[in-house]
């Protein structure tokens, strides 16, 4: 494999340890014989010549013997900070093993720990002091060809609340899918984190923290310094998407609503929630047989994540022809406060489309017994708000009822997998924000599936890259999630699992990149010209861990 013109130009690194200490180019053991007298490498590592497939084994090896995932964790981003080939070619080569390690649920353990796990700085921090110098830190990114940015400002991580700038760890899990789902090269991604301070005592008080030890900055100063970024952003590195994660919900609509109609931007938590879960749902259909508009959703949380599912099984419904009021009829909200119907004084502006006229319910139990829904689905952050009443109450409603417990991580799943199979005597099509291990319930071997983002937005960027679309509609995460569904295979409905095996991740993520570059070709939006072969284009564009040979 020839190594990408930006990687062989002017940023090799000289002769000797040079070699040995960039990620990028580093092949350790692995470098040949002829590579080692051209690089003047002789003499710096042991004489025996390793192949990739070696490493790997030892890489595993060592893997394993950690005594936790936390640990676990640290020693993948050693790995990823010492020999990213390597570091990728096990995580593409072993994803269901090791996405629980870089993603959900480790990534939110690892967050909490930042400040003492804490080795080698990944990723660029723009925080509330560098206002008006922006643009210099983003020339300081040692790397110009950047086309994806996942940014957060830290204030809702996972279901964990506010880890302010030790969030970084999710626009660095979220960017190392790019590259192992989505096959975005590693160089084409930059991890962004804005500290603007934090509300959480834990990390003020805390000796440790990374961050700027202040309360958040909100109002006008904070709209001035993401403006700055975006428009940074759009100078250094012009065909670049920017994907907004883990914001709390007051920016994270906000920021959407502003930026996705002028710059290439998305929302992951709203938009990509959105379309893993419509999949989801269209799978689940599969297996009962019925069709979406028969369906009553019913929601725990009204966040963004509920929101954004909302917004795409409306959209999804008015394509069969209802309309926008009737189709957003299908879905339902129960938040802290109860059902959200019309009469209640206390809404926020984006639950405001889901307030039907209705009597009000007080909580989830009685929301079941007065809507009978056929989907629950859970995105409250509330651990164990799905227990045995609500569980059995639809068991009773549903021969088939559709559970999605979606809060992350594990420990916030709003029902475990067992649970749900367990008060449903079997019946429940289930799946989760975090995995889950399959359960044996009768004899019976059920999988529960992951309906993780990392199933939409690797294929979603690499659309958009591949056509340099110049925005991110939301007709692209429609037909993300119908591409998704169709990718699922009758031998996994006959398991229960409503996505695809998470080893074919590349395969479905070139799939969803075809059909959103479609989309954007379709809608006028795509800056690139269209190749002629445009499913073969995206493939041959897909990064492929292997190493070049360094001459
Ligand atoms: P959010 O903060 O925007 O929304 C949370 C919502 O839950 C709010 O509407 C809040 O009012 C509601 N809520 C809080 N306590 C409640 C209670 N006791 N009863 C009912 N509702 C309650 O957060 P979000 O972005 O919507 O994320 C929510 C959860 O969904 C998180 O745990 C997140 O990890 C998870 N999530 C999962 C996926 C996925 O699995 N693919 C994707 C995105 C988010």
């Amino acid at each position: 494999m020839n190594p990408p013109s930006f990687v062989a130009g002017r940023s090799r690194p000289k002769q000797g340890l040079g070699w040995l200490q960039h990620p990028l180019f580093n092949k350790g053991t692995a470098f040949t014989e002829a590579e080692r007298d051209r690089l003047g490498l002789r003499g710096l590592l042991p004489p025996r010549v390793f192949t990739l497939e070696e490493q790997v084994v030892r890489v595993l090896t060592n893997f394993r013997k950690r005594p936790n995932d936390l640990e676990r964790y640290v020693y993948l981003m050693g790995l990823q900070d010492r020999n990213e080939t390597l570091f990728y070619r096990v995580l593409m080569e072993h994803l269901a093993e090791m996405l629980p390690i870089v993603y959900t649920p480790t990534v939110g353990r690892a967050c909490q720990e930042y400040g003492s796990i804490f080795r080698r700085p990944r990723g660029l921090y723009v925080s509330a002091q560098d206002r008006g110098r922006v643009p210099r830190l983003l020339r300081h990114w040692p790397h110009r060809e950047v086309r994806v940015i996942v940014v957060t400002d830290g204030e809702r991580i996972l279901g964990l609340g506010d880890l302010g700038a030790q969030g970084m760890g999710i626009p660095v899990g979220k960017l190392s899918l790019y590259t192992a789902c989505g096959g975005v090269h590693p160089q084409h991604c930059l991890p962004v984190t804005l500290d603007v301070g934090t509300e959480n005592p834990t990390l003020l008080e805390n000796p440790l923290y990374t961050g700027l030890k202040q309360r958040r900055v909100r109002g006008a100063a904070y709209d001035e310094l993401v403006d700055e970024f975006v428009g940074a952003v759009q100078k250094a590195f012009r065909r670049a998407l920017i994907q907004f994660e883990d914001f709390g919900n007051v920016n994270a609509f906000r920021l959407l609503k502003r930026y996705q109609n002028r710059v290439c931007a998305f929302n992951d938590d709203i938009q990509g929630t959105g379309a893993v879960t419509l999949a989801g749902i269209y799978s689940a259909l599969r297996i009962t047989g019925r069709p979406l508009q028969e369906q009553t959703m019913l929601f725990l949380g009204a966040g963004e994540a509920g929101i954004g599912i909302g917004d795409l099984i409306s959209a999804a419904l008015e394509d069969q022809g209802l309309s926008p009021e009737a189709a957003r009829r299908r879905c339902w909200f129960v938040d802290s406060k109860g059902l959200v119907v019309r009469g209640r004084r206390d809404l926020a502006e984006h639950k405001l489309p889901y307030a039907h006229e209705h009597p009000g319910c007080p909580d989830l139990l009685s929301a079941i017994a007065a809507l009978k829904p056929s989907v629950l689905i859970g995105v409250s952050g509330v651990p164990q708000s799905f227990p045995q009443p609500v569980l059995a109450a639809m068991a009773q409603l549903q021969q088939r009822p559709i559970i999605l417990a979606l809060s992350n991580p594990t420990s916030k799943a709003e029902c475990t997998a067992q649970d749900a199979y367990t008060w449903t005597q079997g019946r429940a099509i289930y799946a989760s924000g975090s995995p889950f291990p399959p359960v044996n319930f009768e004899g019976r071997t059920l999988v529960p599936g992951q309906g993780n983002n990392a199933y939409i937005f690797p294929g979603v960027g690499l659309g958009v890259m591949a056509c340099a679309a110049r925005h991110v509609t939301d007709s692209m995460f429609f037909r993300a999630a119908k591409t998704l569904a169709g990718q699922v295979r009758e031998s996994d409905l006959d398991q229960g699992r409503i996505y695809p095996a998470l080893e074919r991740m590349a395969e479905v993520s070139a799939a969803i990149a075809t059909a959103v570059a479609e989309e954007a070709y379709a809608l006028g939006l795509a800056r690139a010209a269209r190749p002629e072969d445009l499913a073969g284009s995206i493939r041959a564009q897909m990064y492929q861990p292997v190493y070049p040979i360094w001459a």
